[in-house]
């Protein structure tokens, strides 16, 4: 039995809207938010979810990192990559090693 499928697969939203309800892919999220170098080291930021319940960013080099920011639905899970994202790219960054 055949089924029309209106949407093709692979046919991707870019969010120009406010709507973010139909957003929800990592991988847009990610270039959504780019993250510039550590703050300390100049290493790779990287964008990590953890679990399924919160976002943070992270140094690659030296595991400096923010605050997780957690959420509970799609929407907040957008915002909370964002607030991780920009929090990053402020240098409110914290760092793993307690010396120094
Ligand atoms: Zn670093």
């Amino acid at each position: 039995m055949r089924y029309n499928n209106h949407s093709p697969g692979a046919v991707r939203r870019r969010t120009g809207t406010d709507s973010l309800t139909n957003g929800g892919d990592a991988l847009d999220i990610y270039q959504e938010n780019p993250l510039q170098d550590c703050p300390y080291c100049g290493g790779a930021g990287l964008l990590e979810e953890e679990n399924g319940w919160c976002w943070y960013a992270m140094c690659l080099h030296c595991g400096a990192q923010t605050a997780p920011f957690d959420y509970s639905t799609p929407e907040e899970r957008v915002l909370a990559a964002r607030r991780a994202a920009y929090t990053w790219n402020i240098g409110k960054v914290l760092r793993s090693d307690p010396g120094d």
